[in-house]
């Protein structure tokens, strides 16, 4: 039996296992794969596999892989790519499976390259304020090595236990700090790849300055392994900063916390975090907030005020006397725009709040639907009240959250999970978020990416020239288009 490729057409050999009298007698593509990367590291992909899933949880987003296969190095992950491509079979890149778009979820009939046993530190040069690891290892590891040698890793994305640094950079992953740290591929010096038709190449370098070429090394960061696998990354890193506060600042109304955001800027604050909760997020998350202090004050009562309609929460960073010098002009600056100030008796405490919101959301009817939409900051209010807008005439309940500093929000209905009525309608406010998100000058991905739920959407805020261009730069890396088919497509 010869089996089409869904996008190119191309006959390839059988993908089933081969059945006699109801009996699985083989399994031509494991069988090769076996042989290629050893038995143990091919595994079987039962339809409910996690490896068949990613984190968004949205419905119809089961994948049905052929077979996962974890390769033990680069040059192994290079080779089953080369077969891959020998055999017009498609490859489905898996990191973490953190990811909220459906990216990592395999397409019917593909191989899945899970990147997990990729993890050992290559470089650690604390001198020179840089390390080179390989794609699988964890983001918190990565975190916890440049901080124990006194440097940091800014990037800090919400599921930083389980999300790995190939997944992070093949997402531009950002997270509360990106704001002074910029995301993901702002860290990233250089890369070792796996391109069709099955070889290695490095791209980028240690330099601190390269403008020799196209740079092939910022395409492939973002490009959700639709380009090629990314076996390894050069990261640079920075001096740890000394010493860091937390602030947040309650609004009784999203009209002034809106306002809050831009008064810091006009101030000349630079933040290191500066996020948000509407008030609907805010009453949904409230129960955990960690035990603080009002500014100037006693202590708070538990949970944030009854009054509050918008919370910002503000990190500054730097040594101690920059954080002084800067906590004074955010005082100054929020003025009457918050009512109230307070800061968490224990910093941690507070951000583990921050990274629970969206579980506490989601257990509010038991499941939400949420977009990761941005927006030129001064834009953020309006659009937070044209999308509770939308929401309600579809008859659902919303809120949002996420970094005001960037004008990256999370916008979130919540329904519920057996309701195909509902998970209809928010489909449709997310539709409509989309087109007000590309009318307002924004994006239609702030930093989860495309993946398949946001497929055809780019080229509603792209030029025609520009989507073009899109899908000229995957053929160049892709010409047969087996690299994670049917991701990140424009339109
Ligand atoms: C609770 C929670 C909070 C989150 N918070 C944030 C946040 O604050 N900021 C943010 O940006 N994201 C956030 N995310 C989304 C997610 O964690 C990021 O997108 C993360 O970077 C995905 O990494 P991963 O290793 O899990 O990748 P996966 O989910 O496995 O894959 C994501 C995409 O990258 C591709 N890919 C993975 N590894 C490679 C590789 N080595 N080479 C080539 N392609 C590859 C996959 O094919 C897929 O298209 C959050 C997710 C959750 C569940």
């Amino acid at each position: 039996m010869q089996v089409p490729n869904t996008r190119t057409g191309v006959k390839s050999r059988p993908r089933v296992a081969i059945r006699e009298n109801g009996q699985v007698t083989g399994h031509p593509i494991r069988d090769e794969l076996a042989a290629l990367i050893g038995r143990e590291h091919v595994l079987d992909v039962p339809l409910g596999s996690e490896y068949n899933r990613d984190a968004s949880g949205r419905r119809g987003l089961d994948g049905r892989a052929e077979a996962v296969v974890l390769p033990g190095s680069a040059e192994e992950v290079a080779a089953l790519l080369g077969w891959c491509y020998e055999h017009d079979v498609p490859l489905v890149t898996r990191g973490g499976g953190t990811g909220l778009v459906g990216g990592a979820v395999p397409t019917p009939g593909s191989v899945v390259c899970s990147l997990e046993r990729l993890r050992a530190v290559r470089e650690l040069e604390p001198g020179l304020w840089r390390m080179s690891v390989e794609a699988g290892l964890r983001t918190r590891d990565v975190q916890r090595l440049a901080r124990e040698n006194g440097l940091m890793f800014g990037p800090d994305p919400g599921a930083a236990e389980q999300s790995q640094i190939g997944g992070n950079v093949a997402t531009n992953a950002g997270g509360p700090h990106a704001l002074k740290y910029g995301v993901t591929g702002a860290w990233v010096s250089g890369l070792e790849v796996a391109l069709a038709p099955g070889e290695l190449a490095a791209v980028g370098g240690w330099v601190r300055k390269d403008v020799a070429g196209y740079d092939i090394k910022d395409l492939m960061v973002g490009s959700e392994g639709t380009l090629g696998v990314i076996t390894a990354v050069r990261l640079r890193l920075l001096p740890a900063p000394e010493h860091a506060e937390v602030l947040v600042a309650f609004s009784a109304s999203r009209e002034e916390g809106c306002a809050a955001v831009l008064a810091l800027f006009a101030a000349g604050v630079r933040p290191s975090a500066l996020d948000f909760l509407d008030g609907e997020a805010l009453a949904f998350a409230g129960g955990a907030y960690p035990a603080s202090r009002v500014v100037g004050g006693a202590e708070a009562d538990d949970g944030p005020p009854s009054w509050a309609r918008f919370a910002l929460v503000v990190e500054l960073d730097g040594s101690a006397e920059e954080v002084a010098s800067a906590r004074g002009d955010v005082l100054e600056a929020l003025g009457e725009l918050a009512r109230e100030i307070q800061e968490p008796v224990e910093q941690a405490a507070l951000w583990r709040w921050r990274d629970g919101i969206n579980p506490a959301v989601t257990s509010v009817r038991g499941a939400k639907v949420s977009a990761d939409v941005v927006v030129p900051v001064e834009r953020l209010g309006a659009t937070l009240d044209s999308f509770d807008e939308i929401a309600s005439r579809h008859g659902l309940r919303s809120c949002s959250w996420g970094h005001a500093g960037e004008g990256n929000l999370h916008a979130t209905v919540l329904v519920d999970p057996a309701s195909e009525a509902e998970l209809d309608a928010a489909e449709e406010v997310m539709e409509e978020l989309y087109e007000l998100v590309a009318a307002s000058g924004g994006s239609i991905a702030g930093e989860h990416g495309v993946g398949l739920l946001k497929r055809g959407r780019l080229a509603r805020q792209w030029s025609p020239q520009a989507v073009e261009l899109h899908e000229r730069i995957k053929q160049a890396f892709d010409p047969k288009g087996l690299l994670n088919p049917g991701k990140k497509l424009a339109r």
